[in-house]
């Protein structure tokens, strides 16, 4: 595979771009693989990827029953941030936001990270009481969070009204710096590309229906709407359709799926610095490098696979977004969507084994695991080729919910990003 560089994007402007090769093939189905991944998003993408990079396992395929990256990956607001409550949150997330932090130049795709800090706004004493808690929980665990002023928040936010007669006025904000965006779609191309160039069969366009068990109830291999493929390993990473999956293999799931929409305004100007949430009022909103506002709130109350949802949804959504930011209301709305979102009890993912014998599975992440995409397919790829989970993901298992020991982030995912 060509690699991008300065040169090379010269050599191209001069040629029309007629040298780009492909990214990545098409490739026969082989009858068998060491490991089938189910589910071209950037978690099953990058657990792939480190498969191949970090532990030699390159006999590895990509299923996907649509179009590569078309589920969440391609569907979210792109924020990423790592400040949770939770040590175990502080582990994993952590360790994405490092991962990030070099991913462009590891996969020689630029993903477009951008560290433009990512701001939580405070509006009643109970805001203050629960940021500045989660601000010091995350500095006990060496994550980047401060406590700003409502005087400082403005700073770092111009737009931002902090007037004393404002219906919800700002008493203060939590500003992680190192967070920020990066873009969803190049996340996924970056990751398919450089998990192709090691060898990994990436098949779009191919359902899995069926999951096959052995005598001893092991897995053998999956059936796809292009026959039966055998594996000795199989990891589920289907997002919002993890359940119907997992009952393939007769596991039963604590999730429930919902739709999560987001909305762009019209492009213009760059006028909105970092990323803003409110989880009182309820919304958050950041600029895209197109210019266009980017904004996003709440699930569905309902559970479904509509990868539509509410009109009230959204409009409840602008409600709060003009009620933060008045200097928006008159802005034009260019477009919405919605993915499905997995959720589970304490709104923390699974990244475990299963009490099937080579069945893995990663999800549950609800409105909020592409900030984790790295930090995820690194983790999960380790747990899969070790037969054991990675430090950062030994709590995540799916006995935390008969257990009791949950990671309970429903407070840091109060407004879905
Ligand atoms: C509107 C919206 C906004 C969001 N905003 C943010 C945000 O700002 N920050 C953040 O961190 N997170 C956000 N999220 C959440 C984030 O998008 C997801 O948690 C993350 O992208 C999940 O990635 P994934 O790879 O697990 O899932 P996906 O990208 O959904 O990939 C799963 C893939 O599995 C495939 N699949 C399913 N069933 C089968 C089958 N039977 N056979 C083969 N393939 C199958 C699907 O087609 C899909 O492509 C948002 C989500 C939405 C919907």
């Amino acid at each position: 595979m060509r690699r991008f560089s300065g040169f090379a994007v010269a050599r191209e402007a001069m040629r029309a771009h007629k040298g780009w090769e492909k990214q990545w093939d098409n490739p026969e189905l082989k009858s068998s693989y060491d490991v089938i991944i189910i589910g071209a998003g950037g978690h099953g993408l990058a657990t792939a990827y480190y498969l191949a990079k970090e532990h030699g396992i390159t006999n590895v395929a990509v299923l996907e029953k649509g179009w590569l990256g078309g589920g969440n990956t391609g569907r979210n607001t792109t924020i990423i941030r790592s400040n949770y409550l939770f040590d175990e949150s502080a582990g994993l997330y952590n360790h994405a936001v490092k991962l990030w932090e070099g991913l462009s130049q590891d996969l020689n795709y630029n993903v477009m990270f951008s560290q433009r800090g990512v701001m939580m706004m405070a509006h009643n004493v109970h805001d203050v009481q629960v940021f500045k808690r989660h601000v010091h929980a995350n500095r006990l665990n060496g994550v980047d969070n401060e406590w700003l002023t409502p005087e400082q928040a403005k700073e770092y936010c111009p737009p931002l009204d902090i007037s004393k007669s404002a219906r919800y006025p700002v008493r203060g904000a939590a500003l992680q710096r190192k967070g920020g965006t990066a873009r969803h779609d190049a996340v996924a191309w970056g990751y398919a590309r450089a998990a192709a160039a090691r060898g990994v069969h990436i098949v779009q366009n191919c359902e899995v229906k069926g999951i096959r068990r052995g005598a001893s109830g092991e897995v053998t291999g999956v059936e796809t709407s292009r026959g039966f493929i055998g594996a000795k390993k199989v990891g589920v990473v289907a997002a919002g359709n993890t359940s119907h999956v997992m009952q393939m293999a007769d596991v039963q799931m604590p999730l429930e799926s919902y739709p999560l929409q987001a909305l762009v305004s019209e492009p213009v100007k760059p006028c909105f610095p970092c990323v803003v949430m409110s989880n009182t009022v309820h919304a958050y909103i950041s600029q895209s490098d197109k210019g266009e506002l980017v904004i996003g709130a709440g699930t569905d109350q309902y559970t479904s696979y509509s990868q539509t949802g509410g009109l009230h949804v959204i409009q409840h959504t602008l409600d709060a977004i003009c009620e933060i930011f008045p200097i928006f209301s008159r802005m034009k709305m260019l477009r919405s969507w919605g993915g499905i979102v997995d959720v589970t009890p304490d709104r923390s993912p699974i990244i475990a084994q299963t009490p099937v014998e080579g069945l893995y599975v990663n999800c549950g992440w609800g409105t909020g695991g592409f900030k984790a995409t790295p930090g995820s397919g690194h983790v999960f790829a380790h747990t899969i080729a070790n037969a054991a989970p990675h430090k950062f993901n030994e709590g995540y298992t799916m006995e935390r919910f008969t257990s009791g020991r949950l990671i309970d982030e429903a407070a840091a995912a109060a407004v879905s990003h």
